[in-house]
């Protein structure tokens, strides 16, 4: 690897220890403040990589630039709390025993349209306490 291969690893690692010092979903200002040496470029580039690469999770939100995460495989399953009035994500972790019955409803619709399911991805979409 050259110089400049060592110089994306650096900055791929920079970016997934900002996003993981965030307990909740990061935005692109947010990472451009903490991350000040990396043009918005090489960020944007660096996350699709790290997206590709199964590390980071890129959420839904209306916010611009979208909002980042950890990959659940690094950070447990959870869903969100989308707030549609100032764009604000919160990660929301549903209690084992409702977790069970969503996994055994979605399976049974899964099933009924001839789909496999793996896993599910699941957001709320409301007001947040501030907003309401
Ligand atoms: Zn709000
Ligand atoms: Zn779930």
């Amino acid at each position: 690897m050259g110089k400049c291969g060592q110089r994306y690893t650096q900055s791929r690692k920079e970016i997934v220890s900002a996003i993981a010092k965030y307990a909740q979903p990061v935005g692109i200002a947010d990472l451009l403040n903490v991350l000040k040496e990396l043009p918005q470029s090489s960020l944007y580039r660096n996350l699709t990589v790290l997206q590709e690469a199964g590390v980071v999770t890129r959420v839904m939100s209306s916010q611009d630039g979208g909002l980042y995460e950890l990959a659940e495989r690094l950070t447990g399953h959870h869903h969100h709390l989308v707030c549609s009035v100032c764009g604000d994500v919160r990660d929301v972790v549903v209690p084992d025993a409702l977790e069970h019955d969503l996994d055994a409803a979605l399976l049974r619709l899964a099933k009924r349209e001839g789909f496999s399911l793996d896993h599910h991805r699941l957001d709320l979409i409301g007001r947040c306490a501030k907003c309401s």
